[in-house]
């Protein structure tokens, strides 16, 4: 707008477009979660297999996602880590991921002795593609871990397409995606394990926990020895065969995520239609990109990112970005920083103090490098985004401050000034 140009922009000493502070996160924890907590603790144990609430919590997400196996398990990375197990990762196996998620993703590959493949992004949903994900198969490949980045599903039909065809399976990373839907149909169903996170920062949190769905016979019960030391609690034989973890979840964690489940579709709602509305809105802004979603999918915005075109500025996307924040908005650059590849794990390649493994040449291929420029789609995002916290505790009103602000200081520093009539 003509007006807004008039305006002197808040970190140059005008007015802001927020004066006030954005709302925090709405109360988490309530009545239902104390009185299942209560009830928890009323049983006299928080064993989860002698407890009732880890598995009513399991029952009950498992139907609403209409899959016949649910294993609650003690965080996002367990739940990644049974699934990288249950398709049988071994040493020097290759999984292909991507370079833009939590350190949970790789954990699960590495605790195997598996050997993290970064391949590249769509540049503007920022999740792994069909296309980017067959450049990295090799006769090594077994399996293919899918993270849906902030709640935005990929492209799954050509993945699964893909993993079908090479005779691999897929690993869905929900982490950040809960209620996130791919042409109807809820994420983390598609492939053939789904995991979740309850860390205190998803979109329902037991504190810490995760879960595991999948449709699939096998891979459910491998899932149900390896969370337990290889126990089998429904047979009368102790007898653990093959390596496993103890990632039992505790009844305290059951019963928190039983009162959380409630809340959950509502949270998700919630932050579909202020996410969508800043997309809308955004929409339009010269040199400004909104967090593309696919028409036809559903993303539940764990945050919100977008990307600056850095030709379309006088200034650094840092300094835009500071000039947008003075604003009274809360924006910071990039998803965290750096890519997973960049941290010093993949750039010394030492997963193990002193160790060469899995890059040993004896269980994975000593050729693997993570050199810069491995991914340069998803090395771009990073230099170029912006990321927005979008919450259940926003109204429209949020949606247009961030919006305003954004158009506040593009039309400020933009290098192409569109003619005013
Ligand atoms: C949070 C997260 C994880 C790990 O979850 P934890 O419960 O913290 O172990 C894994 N992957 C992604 C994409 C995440 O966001």
């Amino acid at each position: 707008m003509a007006e807004n140009e008039e305006v002197a922009l808040a970190i140059e000493g005008g007015p802001r477009v927020r004066s006030g502070p954005f709302p925090a996160l709405p109360h988490r924890f309530g009545e239902e979660e104390f009185a299942q907590v209560r009830e928890a603790l009323e049983q006299q144990t928080l064993f989860y297999w002698h407890g009732r609430k880890c598995k009513d919590f399991c029952r009950a997400y498992a139907r609403l996602y209409g899959v016949p196996y649910c294993h609650m398990v003690s965080s996002g990375t367990a739940a990644l880590h049974c699934a990288t197990a249950a398709v049988g990762i071994g040493p020097g196996d290759e999984v292909i991921t991507t370079p833009m998620t939590d350190q949970g993703t790789v954990i699960a590959i590495l605790a195997q002795g598996g050997v993290p493949i970064f391949a590249d992004l769509d540049p503007h949903t920022y999740n792994l593609t069909a296309d980017t994900i067959r450049e990295r198969l090799t006769e090594r490949t077994r399996a293919v871990i899918v993270v849906h980045l902030a709640g935005n599903p990929a492209d799954l039909d050509p993945i699964l397409e893909l993993c079908r065809e090479a005779e691999i399976p897929l690993i869905e990373d929900c982490a950040q995606a809960y209620m996130a839907r791919y042409k109807g149909r809820l994420v983390g169903t598609l492939g053939d394990l789904g995991c979740f996170s309850l860390n205190d920062f998803k979109h329902i949190s037991a504190g810490d926990g995760g879960m595991v769905l999948t449709r699939n016979d096998t891979y459910a019960e491998r899932v149900r020895f390896f969370l337990d030391k290889g126990y089998d609690r429904l047979g009368m034989v102790r007898r653990p065969t093959g390596f496993a973890m103890n990632y039992r979840p505790t009844e305290l964690q059951g019963a928190v995520a039983l009162a959380q489940l409630k809340r959950l579709p509502w949270i998700c709602e919630s932050r579909r239609q202020m996410g969508d509305l800043l997309s809308r809105q955004l929409e339009g802004i010269p040199g400004i990109h909104p967090h593309h979603v696919d028409p036809s999918s559903e993303c539940s915005y764990w945050f919100y990112m977008g990307r600056i075109d850095p030709t379309a500025f006088s200034v650094s996307r840092d300094e835009f970005l500071q000039a947008v924040a003075a604003e009274g908005v809360p924006v910071t650059p990039g998803y965290i920083g750096r890519l997973v590849y960049e941290n010093p794990l993949f750039q010394d390649r030492e997963a193990f103090p002193g160790k060469p493994y899995p890059w040993d040449g004896v269980y994975g291929r000593s050729d693997i490098r993570y050199d810069p420029g491995l991914c340069p789609v998803a090395e771009e995002i990073e230099s170029t985004a912006w990321r927005c916290l979008v919450h259940e505790g926003w109204t429209v009103r949020e949606v247009n401050d961030v919006a305003a602000a954004f158009r506040k200081v593009a039309a400020r520093f933009t290098t192409n000034p569109q003619p005013t009539n």
